[in-house]
This record gives C-alpha cells, sequence and structure tokens, in this order.
C-alpha cells in the first residue's frame, strides 16, 4: 500500500508542466537516491500507463544529468527514476562538447528542467587513459580531447606519478571543466542561471559503494559567468546599444566635423599658421577621447562598470568637444582670413 501511495503522489508531481524549484528537484533526486543506496527503490513510472502518459502527454522530466557512458553508472537506476523523470546525457567521460551541450541545452532551455548535474565517477576509463597518456585511436582522441586540461591540472597539484588519486583528482576537476565548458559554449544555459531559474551542479558517484559526493555549483561560477557577460559584451555589444553607438560614434563624427573645417580651404577661416596649431590640437582631441575608451576597455571585466566609464567618457568627451568647437569660432572670427572671406564674399554677392 506504501509504495502504491508512493507512486500516486509520485505520479501526480510528475505528470504535467509544473514549476518546480532548484532545490525542490535536487531533493527529488536525493531521495532517490537514498533508496538505491539503501537498497530500497521503488522502480517508480516503469508501467504501461506512465509509458501510455507520457507518450500522449508529453515528457516532463525535472532534472537534466550528464555521465559516463561507463556501464556501471545508469543513471535512471542511480536515482531511482523511470519514465519521463529525467533528461540523461551519457557520454564517455561526461565531457561537455558540442553535441552534449546541445542535449543539455534540450533539457534545460527545452524541457525546462530547474537543476542539471555532472555526474563523474570514480575510476573514470577516459579520464584514467589522458592521465596515463594512454594511445588512442579513431575518434576517441576528439573526445577526450576536453579531459586533456585537467588531467594536466591534476598532474601540477598532485605531481605526475601515476596513482588512482591522481585519476580521482582529474575526475573530479574533469567534473567542473564540464561545467564551465557548458557555461562558454551555451548562452541558454548562463541566462538560465542568472535568472535563477536553473542550477549547475556537480557530483562524483563512487563505483564500489554507490555513493555519491556532491560537489555542488563550480566553486568558480559566478566569476565564469561574469567573464563570459563581459565577453558577450565585447562580442555583440547590445546590451546597452544607444550608449555604446553615441559614446563610439558621436564624439569622433563631432570630432573630424570640427577638423575638416579647420583644414578646409573653401570655408578661408583660417591661416596657414593658424592651421598647425589646430592640427595640433586636433591630435590632443584624438587623445582625450581615446584615453576614456581606453579605460573603459581595460575594465571590461566587470561589465555593469564598464556602461558607468561609457557614460563617465561621454561626460568628458561632450564638454571637450564643446570647447574645441567654441575655438574654432574665435579662430575664425579673429583670423584675416575670415575678414578676406567676408569681403570676397562681399564683392562676389554684393551687399546682403
Ligand atoms: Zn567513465
Amino acid at each position: 500500500l506504501e509504495s502504491k501511495n508512493n507512486y500516486i503522489i509520485a505520479f501526480s508531481s510528475l505528470s504535467m508542466a509544473e514549476e518546480i524549484t532548484p532545490k525542490a528537484a535536487l531533493l527529488k533526486l536525493q531521495e532517490g537516491y537514498a533508496r538505491y543506496v539503501s537498497g530500497e527503490r521503488t522502480y517508480p513510472m516503469l508501467d504501461s500507463t506512465r509509458r501510455e502518459d507520457t507518450a500522449k502527454n508529453g515528457q516532463f522530466p525535472f532534472a537534466t544529468i550528464m555521465g559516463c557512458s561507463d556501464s556501471r553508472v545508469p543513471i535512471e537506476h542511480i536515482f531511482d527514476v523511470g519514465i519521463g523523470d529525467i533528461f540523461p546525457i551519457r557520454v564517455a567521460g561526461n565531457v561537455s562538447d558540442i553535441d552534449e551541450i546541445g542535449s543539455i541545452e534540450y533539457g534545460i532551455e527545452h524541457l525546462h528542467t530547474p537543476i542539471m548535474v555532472v555526474l563523474g565517477h570514480t575510476g573514470c576509463g577516459a579520464v584514467t587513459a589522458v592521465v596515463r597518456g594512454d594511445h588512442v585511436t579513431g575518434s576517441i582522441p576528439e573526445l577526450v580531447d576536453n579531459i586533456i586540461p585537467t588531467a594536466e591540472q591534476a598532474k601540477e597539484e598532485m605531481g605526475s606519478t601515476f596513482s588512482a588519486e591522481l585519476v580521482n583528482e582529474a575526475v573530479k576537476l574533469n567534473v567542473y571543466q564540464s561545467i564551465e565548458d557548458l557555461f562558454r559554449g551555451s548562452e541558454a544555459a548562463v541566462e538560465l542561471v542568472e535568472a535563477g531559474e536553473l542550477e549547475v551542479i556537480g557530483g562524483i558517484y563512487n563505483l564500489e559503494t554507490g555513493g555519491i559526493e556532491w560537489l555542488g555549483k563550480h566553486p568558480q561560477e559566478s566569476s565564469i559567468l561574469r567573464s563570459i557577460d563581459s565577453e558577450e559584451y565585447v562580442k555583440d555589444g547590445n546590451k546597452f546599444p544607444t550608449i555604446g553607438i553615441v559614446g563610439s560614434l558621436l564624439s569622433p563624427l563631432l570630432l573630424l566635423f570640427a577638423f575638416l573645417i579647420f583644414i578646409s580651404k573653401k570655408t578661408g577661416i583660417i591661416s596657414l599658421k593658424t592651421k598647425g596649431k589646430l592640427i595640433v590640437s586636433a591630435l590632443f582631441m584624438v587623445i582625450a577621447i581615446a584615453v576614456p575608451e581606453l579605460i573603459g576597455l581595460s575594465l571590461m571585466g566587470d561589465p555593469e562598470f564598464h556602461i558607468s566609464v561609457n557614460y563617465v567618457s561621454l561626460l568628458i568627451k561632450i564638454p571637450l568637444i564643446s570647447v574645441f568647437l567654441f575655438g574654432i569660432a574665435v579662430a575664425g572670427s579673429i583670423s584675416n582670413g575670415f575678414r578676406e572671406h567676408l569681403q570676397k564674399l562681399k564683392i562676389k554677392y554684393g551687399k546682403v
């Protein structure tokens, strides 16, 4: 009777598109896992009713889980879940490359799972092969190349003597690497995490005991997300387009316009001597405008800060340009060239 009740409760909570928080989803996983590890699995959601229901009404999994293809890491069994409960991705070495990221995006973005787990495991063959430097052939080198940086990092930390501990350290770093690679390869993952709609966590499954060492979020998650945001900002600059366009285009255009007035013979408002001075002052203006931009670029690490720098740089540029234009007017009015020009105009067109 008890298991039947469990079934009904579980069935009702998993058959519809229902908002579930990342915390609640993790709790669900941990409950299923507790049943597995204590030998009290209920094998839920595996009968014909569930099959027909999900075929007819669609799937609403509550977790996306990427684990190794290793036959000893059966994800659905580990979490004691059934049909339509989780969206699993299995790939040797649980690496986040393009195809895996695409599958993960399907789970987190289209199926809206509030949690995504990268599940590594002890004694992983793919990680072991890379740490040991095994010769691999066929398409395997391309598969395991994601693991190379973590294997190197593990060796830096623990020395390059091959051992089970070294492999397990690499396994852990590889889980973190897969999380980072996911963020760097998936705008959707970054946006969902920043919106608080998704949590991405890691874990290591122990082949022998069936235990899971939960790693939680990537320890540098916030700095990774920040650096990705600023890269995006530099890349498409579309977060605050008006500030960007005004700051980057208007002031140089105004400067160019002013400069053309100075050097143009047609306007005839300045003598050669004045022209030289003005060229120097124009160069100074270019520097004055470039410096705030360069400060902004060097502080790109924090996009919000860059936005405020853009405001500041605009505030600096506008008065500088105004002073510059005012200088033209003064220089023009006092120059002989200007007077001559006026006289020429009078001769040409007569008195106005
Ligand atoms: Zn493995």
